[in-house]
């Protein structure tokens, strides 16, 4: 099975600053562990398998992480 690692190096991105204390990170494409990266699951339904998307990527087979760092003063 292929897996997908991402490292995220934090440090302060240029657009932190007053008012603005948050940055979103993404990282695409990593296997649905729920279906395995299929995306389906067989289910019958009146006596027929049928095809049903997975619920949590959605029929993708895959997920994307959406990261939000919040920064805040230290505590000194
Ligand atoms: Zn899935």
């Amino acid at each position: 099975m292929s897996a997908k690692s991402d490292i995220i190096k934090v440090t302060p991105s240029e657009f932190v600053g007053v008012g603005n204390m948050k940055e979103t990170i993404t990282s695409n494409g990593h296997l649905c562990r729920y279906c395995h990266g299929n995306g389906f699951f067989w289910c019958e339904q009146q006596r027929e398998r049928v095809k049903k998307d997975c619920p949590v990527c959605k029929g993708s087979g895959k997920l994307d992480a959406v990261i939000t760092i919040e920064w805040k003063p230290s505590k000194q």
